[in-house]
């Protein structure tokens, strides 16, 4: 680490006037859910129905033995009912449903959920359910290229699928990082494009044309239809790795291993490459009888095709004013391509920038504005926003509570006119951080029914308290059937409180249950137990690990939470130059209340800089310390283009205008992949000049290396809490 030290003469920093007086409390709240009451008799029936859009149920006049076995169900269909509607009779002559295209499969599913969800000898009272769907896709994305799932494991989804009566497994084939459809024509996409080398080992996996029509069949069997999404022109390096002519270059390149956006896509001037995509478009569509194929569309950075004399040539030749145009003529030709099969496409809502033909559907996964903007022009839209539909983020990104707020329609659409374009969503479960199913099931749910009553019931007829009643008896239901499932929310939460008046330095932290029967396993270094306010006053970083259970059953993985006792507690800090929205940290002094930031940096406590933007901050005390050492927690997540930062720089105030400089340069690399968190360590030999103030600031001019799949972009700085570490003179 390299440590320089030079006087400033005059000061660098703006002149703080905010002064905000902190110290800490620590707090836990623990929170608890009462399971005893999920022992529903059918006196409780409405309690425990899944929603349906009305029930009329009447337990006083008698009740019918609802047998787990369909068999035992009278079945008819009904012409005049919609597609997926159904009515379900309960009456002297027993069961009796009546149901419309697909509609057998939802009413079903609601007796399943009916046959487990009780737990004495399950019994529907005489009455009458009547049920559709609020939305006619209802759609589970399934990426099996970052992660490979097999067959087995495909079908394992396809089974909660259909019980929580989603109707769309939108299957993830193909991608950068792996290509999962084995073709006799093209056999290096099985021997190449399915493989990516991890230094000695190779990870991937592909799926037989029998692989294929057995999940097709599988799912067909449950009602659900299986969309393929063949991503085109970007997101495709693992079949430029087979097939490098099919590249703007020809050069070979490999099987990336790293997650992201990268610059080698298919050719747009190149005649082969629509041979090859019209021969895959051809299988596929033998295999999937899906109305839909997703041709992917996000993400194809125009570099290589700005560089391309084939790809200009294809230009000038159509007349295409940029590159965008471009990929608006290569997203047509394959959708006519396409159409000539009767097949209509679906794409991510970038297709919406180079022109669009009437029947293309667009899925919005940029916020709400490219659903809208596609129902305005007439296109259908399917909606599944990175705020409330990326299931790839932890809980503590995207809860139960804020799925079940999603509400499918923009703000600012006219439902009226534009209303009947938006056909539904999706649960997005991207596999760069999803690895096996043991992971996919906590991802999945209980989000996953949150979403899946948000897409089959209309908006104002929601009421998360009666969801929530109704949601506890499904945890044993996915236990008898072996899914594993996270908390609903993060049942513990660190907090701090201002506490003026107190010199002493500590932190309390107090664990408060607040969900009943959530049982809360504390491991804390002080044997802190549930219940009991907790006070750490030695120097330095302490850790508290809760696992919740219900029942025996693990909900989620081990919390992590780390907190820190140090001087720089005691201080007027503030932060003198703004930080990039929304990161800006959600305490009040975001950097010294004790709390450290997770590996997940929306968890509220980290501090974010995007260059141009640049942290500088100041520490003040109301009396004179001797300092010993600083040290700030910086996130890595090259993925996401947060980097720890090159330089820190410090000020030291040993008077007025007396100002000792030092800077501290990174010792860690910016190619280390994955997220991880540094601790900056600023310690110079004999500690620092006895001071009242101090100011840091760490420059953000840098971007992303050569070595990064978006070279050149701009870079984040994530920190928090700046530890400082010394004693009162
Ligand atoms: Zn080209």
């Amino acid at each position: 680490m390299g440590v320089k030290k030079r006087d400033v003469q005059r000061r660098w920093w703006p002149v703080v006037i905010g002064v905000i007086v902190i110290s800490v409390v620590g707090r836990l709240w623990l929170t608890n859910i009462d399971f005893n009451d999920c022992q529903l008799h059918w006196v409780d029936v409405h309690g425990v129905i899944p929603a349906v859009s009305s029930c009329s149920l009447n337990d006083s006049v008698g009740s019918n033995y609802l047998s787990p076995h369909q068999s035992d169900w009278e079945m008819e269909f009904d012409s005049t009912l919609a597609s997926e509607q159904y009515r379900i009779l309960s009456d002297d002559n027993g069961i009796h449903i009546a149901y419309g295209p697909n509609g057998d499969y939802r009413a079903r599913a609601t007796l399943r959920q009916l046959t487990h969800l009780t737990t004495e000898g399950a019994k529907l009272p005489y009455g009458v359910i009547e049920d559709c769907p609020a939305f006619r896709h209802r759609g589970v994305l399934m990426d099996v290229c970052r992660h490979f799932f097999t067959v087995a494991e495909v079908k394992r989804q396809l089974d909660i699928m259909a019980l929580y009566k989603f109707n769309v497994l939108h299957w993830h084939l193909t991608e950068d990082q792996g290509w999962r459809i084995a073709m006799d024509a093209y056999s290096k996409l099985a021997e190449v494009a399915a493989y990516r080398s991890h230094g000695d080992s190779v990870y991937g996996g592909f799926y037989t044309r029998e692989d294929l029509e057995e999940v097709v069949a599988y799912a067909a069997g449950y009602g659900i239809e299986v969309i393929p999404e063949i991503e085109l022109p970007g997101h495709s390096q693992a079949a430029l790795a087979a097939y490098p002519h099919l590249g703007c270059t020809g050069e070979p390149v490999a099987v990336p291993t790293e997650w992201g956006v990268f610059k080698d896509i298919y050719c747009a001037g190149n005649e082969q490459t629509f041979e090859f995509l019209d021969d895959v478009l051809d299988y596929v569509c033998e295999i999937f009888p899906s109305k839909y194929i997703h041709i992917g569309g996000d993400e194809a950075p125009k570099y290589r095709w700005e560089h391309c004399p084939k790809c200009q040539q294809r230009m000038k030749e159509e007349g295409l004013p940029n590159e965008e145009a471009l990929q608006g003529w290569f997203n047509t030709r394959i959708e006519n391509y396409l159409a000539a099969k009767g097949k209509q496409i679906i794409g991510w809502d970038e297709i919406l920038e180079g022109g669009l033909s009437p029947n293309a559907t667009v899925q919005s996964w940029r916020g709400f504005e490219g659903a809208q903007c596609a129902a305005e022009q007439g296109h259908d839209a399917i909606v599944s926003p990175t705020s409330h539909a990326y299931f790839d983020y932890p809980v503590s990104s995207i809860d139960v509570p804020k799925v079940y707020d999603f509400n499918l329609y923009p703000p600012n659409l006219d439902r009226f006119t534009y209303g009947h374009h938006i056909i539904g969503g999706e649960c997005n479960l991207w596999s760069e951080r999803i690895p096996n199913t043991e992971t996919l099931d906590r991802r999945f749910l209980p989000r996953g029914i949150a979403m899946s009553e948000v897409l089959w019931s209309n908006p104002a007829e929601r009421d998360y308290d009666a969801f929530w009643e109704r949601l506890q008896g499904h945890y044993s239901l996915l236990d008898v059937l072996g899914y594993g499932y996270d908390v609903e929310q993060i049942p513990v939460k660190l907090g701090t409180k201002n506490d003026s008046f107190k010199e002493e330095l500590k932190v309390i932290v107090t664990t408060e249950p607040a969900f009943a029967n959530l049982e809360l396993a504390v491991e804390a270094p002080t044997g802190m137990t549930m219940g009991s306010a907790t006070t750490f006053t030695e120097r330095g970083v302490h850790q508290i690990k809760v696992q919740p259970n219900r029942g025996g059953h693990a909900m989620g993985k081990v919390l992590n939470y780390e907190f820190a006792v140090h001087e720089g507690l005691m201080t007027h800090s503030c932060l003198t130059s703004p930080p990039t929205e929304p990161y800006t940290g959600t305490k009040d002094i975001p950097l010294v209340d004790g709390v450290l930031g997770s590996e997940n940096y929306r968890d509220g406590n980290w501090v974010g800089y995007f260059n141009p933007d640049y942290f500088s901050g100041h520490f003040g005390w109301d009396q004179p310390y001797a300092i010993d050492s600083i040290k700030i927690n910086f996130l890595q997540s090259r993925l996401s283009w947060i980097l720890i930062p090159e330089k820190v720089i410090t000020d030291v105030y040993e008077s007025e205008d007396q100002i000792s400089r030092y800077e501290w340069d990174r010792t860690s690399s910016t190619s280390e992949e994955g997220i991880f968190i540094e601790t900056m360590v600023l310690a110079p030999e004999g500690g620092f000049p006895a001071t009242q103030n101090i100011d840091l600031m760490i420059p953000n001019t840098e971007v992303l290396p050569d070595n990064h799949p978006s070279a050149g972009e701009r870079v984040w700085h994530f920190l928090d809490e700046v530890q400082i570490y010394g004693r009162p003179l």
